[in-house]
């Protein structure tokens, strides 16, 4: 039995004058103002969505539009909080669910070089103490250690990695698992309590944004921590020339702003730029950015339809996004969140995109003068992750809907305890021939025209 709780709805209903600017504006549905109008009092008077709960991707843009502060965007989670009371999160969302068998860190185990393996292990088992400045590398940074391990930026930090602190709820949230969001919320509050650090970092702006503004405000769950970004970070050590910026690197770039970066006023924007600019990089904006950008596709499986249906209705969404950002001309996309990238250069590697995808600390970390493993690292990855993706759906196809009842992690079978998983390594060796990956990227494009619900 999963009981509802008393958070404190974000969404102003005192405010909003049903005006339907929110949905007339949102770059995804562009409803006629009528339109806008109906889907906006349904959705407030709980009844059937025409439109908005089964293709919103979560962009957060409609909370901007809004002239009168009223948190559309809020009321959107609201209602797909309660769709999730009727019928579960979709087979496929296991995922994402670090405490359910079969998660995609738990899979990616298969595939993680010994060096990954060891700074994984190294940041999952520090135990910050009073003075250390701790930085939460989180659930998606996890996936792609090599973006931070090894680097000069890791010495100034306790990195710490626990993935069953959900990235403190973000990207559920995001999906409008709101009662999960404040379980989880509990949980993250017991760890840092333990800690008796007082000031945390998060590597992703969400992550920061979730712990210091959603688990107070609508959650009502105070933690006694000051919480900051990575990208914040950056910029004032690289200010205060404390990280030296060893080149310029010469390069033309378009910026991938994710969904929550529209929070707070769009308080990110201009930091990740101006990062940017210091490292040398000229700035081509793509038609849809900073308050208008569109999402990298993730949270078209927010307002899932079909569980068959969810990775194509990703990466259809995703498919735009790298159709902007080719237009500008520019030689790299940059994205500083980690949550993005890994969806990223899965749509990249299967629309076979020349266009270069980097996150924004590899830029950092090039201008400091450091080497990465560009991009081999990173198109290995893609394809380990197109390997999970792959195998997930076709598991999911057989399993039920589900709720999520669990938080928390059991130790002995957490991340690090995997099966062997044979159809998976078959899945991920066929990927090692580049005649499988171009039948498969021919495959995939096939089926986001039969299978995709946009
Ligand atoms: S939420 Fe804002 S934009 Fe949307 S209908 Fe209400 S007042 Fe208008
Ligand atoms: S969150 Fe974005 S996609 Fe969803 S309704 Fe608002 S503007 Fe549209």
């Amino acid at each position: 039995m999963i009981l509802k709780s008393e958070r404190t709805p974000a969404f102003r209903e005192d405010l909003c004058t049903k005006c339907g600017i929110c949905f007339n504006k949102c770059p995804v549905l562009e409803l006629p103002l009528e339109e806008a109008k109906e889907e906006i009092n349904r959705l407030i008077e709980g009844d059937k969505s025409r439109f908005v709960l089964w293709r919103c991707n979560t962009c957060f843009s409609c909370n901007l539009y809004c002239p009168e502060n009223a948190n559309p965007y809020q009321l959107i989670l609201e209602r797909w909080n309660d769709l999730y009371y009727k019928r579960g999160v979709p087979p496929l969302y296991t995922f994402v669910c670090p405490t359910r068998e079969g998660n995609i860190w738990q899979l990616l185990n298969v595939f993680l070089s010994t060096q990954e393996k060891r700074w994984i292990l190294t940041w999952m088992n520090n135990q910050p103490k009073s003075k250390d400045e701790v930085l939460l590398i989180g659930n998606y940074t996890h996936l792609f250690p090599f973006i931070i391990g090894g680097s000069k930026i890791l010495e100034y930090f306790k990195p710490v990695d626990l993935i069953d602190q959900w990235e403190g709820g973000a990207y559920l949230y995001q999906g409008g698992y709101l009662d999960v969001v404040e379980k989880i919320a509990r949980r993250t509050k017991k760890d840092f309590d333990k800690w008796e650090t007082s000031k945390i970092v998060a590597a992703l702006d969400a992550v920061q944004y979730i712990f210091q503004d959603v688990h107070s405000r609508e959650l009502n769950i105070k933690h006694s921590q000051s919480f900051s970004s990575l990208q914040q970070w950056l910029l004032e050590k690289i200010e205060s020339k404390e990280l030296q910026l060893e080149k310029q690197l010469h390069m033309t770039v378009t910026v991938h702003d994710n969904c929550y970066s529209k929070v707070l006023g769009g308080k990110y924007w201009e930091s990740a730029r101006t990062i940017l600019k210091k490292c040398g990089c000229k700035i081509i904006e793509m038609e849809h950015h900073k308050k208008d950008s569109l999402c990298c596709g993730f949270g078209a499986g927010a307002s899932w339809i079909r569980n068959i249906s969810i990775p194509f209705d990703i990466l259809h969404e995703g498919i735009k996004k790298f159709q902007e950002a080719e237009r500008t001309g520019a030689k790299a996309l940059i994205s500083y969140c980690t949550g993005c990238i890994y969806l990223l250069w899965a749509t990249k590697e299967l629309l076979n995109s020349k266009i270069e995808l980097f996150h924004l600390i590899e830029i950092v970390r090039m201008a400091m003068g450091e080497s990465l493993d560009y991009p081999s690292a990173h198109k290995k990855r893609a394809w380990d992750i197109i390997a999970i993706i792959t195998y997930e759906w076709l598991v999911s196809l057989f399993k039920p809907s589900f709720f999520i009842t669990k938080i928390t992690f059991d130790q002995k079978r957490s991340t690090f305890y995997t099966k062997n998983h044979y159809l998976l390594r078959i899945i991920r060796m066929l990927f090692n021939s580049s005649l499988m990956k171009k039948l498969y990227r021919k495959l995939f494009m096939i089926l986001i025209k039969m299978l995709n619900t946009r």
